[in-house]
């Protein structure tokens, strides 16, 4: 940045006086060697893309190489993730994916953008469902699908949901929510006594919280029972009058999604 201000500065002097040419060539000659310099800076980098490319060695706590000459602006502006830390989780994968990721990233619409075309279209439409990866929504309703998704574990009509889905009404006028569960999900291989029990051994200082969590855990059998419970509960809720609330059932193991009738 400050190579790109100084010649600026440079340029923008009085081309009249009688050391001008002189000055030009200098800046031509300044000019070279950083060209040189980036070219240089450029073979030597392990990569040429405007981001570093993260390889293995970035998992075993190498340092982190520097932005190439082309992404200064962006270098200014975020941190890239401090490689040489070991993250917990699979966050080291993650954090390698996402340099990946943002090397083709397409910049998305803007909210503003985003909010004129759902007030147009009337269309923008929430779903609700579980945290499970094999449950994402941007998978099994499609590659162009471009609605809001609001996950939790076992994709349960809680507090936050209303909260979220009345916020949204605002944001981007939705009118329509699909409460989507799945079968084998988690919530139907442990009990809410089983879930309470495991939360206090693991944090028995936490026990008045603990006790007082609906964890929202259900059997099996009760699965088309559960996904009716939650459209009914959102339905009743005031606060979602006027908003359409249906409920489905995705087949984990076919990817199909079924509607249920509520
Ligand atoms: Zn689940």
């Amino acid at each position: 940045m400050r190579i790109v201000a100084y010649l600026s500065s440079r340029g923008s002097g009085n081309r009249g006086d009688q050391n001008s040419v002189q000055r030009l060539n200098d800046d031509y000659k300044l000019l070279s060697i950083l060209l040189l310099f980036l070219i240089f800076s450029s073979s030597t980098s392990t990569s040429s893309s405007t981001v570093p490319t993260i390889t293995s060695q970035h998992l075993q706590n190498k340092p982190f190489p520097p932005y190439s000459t082309t992404s200064l602006s962006k270098a200014a502006t975020f941190k890239p993730p401090n490689m040489s830390q070991s993250h917990s989780g699979n966050l080291d994968l993650f954090l390698a994916n996402n340099a990946e990721f943002v090397k083709d990233f397409k910049e998305p619409p803007h909210m503003v953008d985003i909010r004129k075309q759902a007030e147009a279209t009337g269309k923008a439409t929430i779903v609700l469902t579980c945290v499970d990866p094999r449950s994402v929504p941007e998978q099994f309703f499609g590659p162009k699908f471009d609605g809001g998704v609001l996950r939790n574990a076992g994709g349960r009509a809680s507090a936050d949901v209303v909260r979220s889905i009345a916020f949204l009404r605002s944001l981007a006028f939705v009118k329509t929510v699909a409460v989507v569960h799945h079968t084998d999900c988690g919530m139907t291989h442990l009990t809410d006594e089983e879930a309470t029990k495991e939360a206090l051994e693991r944090t028995p200082a936490a026990k008045d919280e603990i006790e007082n969590t609906n964890w929202g855990c259900y059997s099996a059998d009760d699965y088309i029972e559960t996904i009716k419970k939650d459209v009914l509960s959102l339905r009743a809720n005031k606060v979602l009058e006027g908003v359409s609330i249906t409920g489905w059932g995705l087949d984990t193991f076919t990817g199909e999604v079924t509607e249920v009738d509520v």
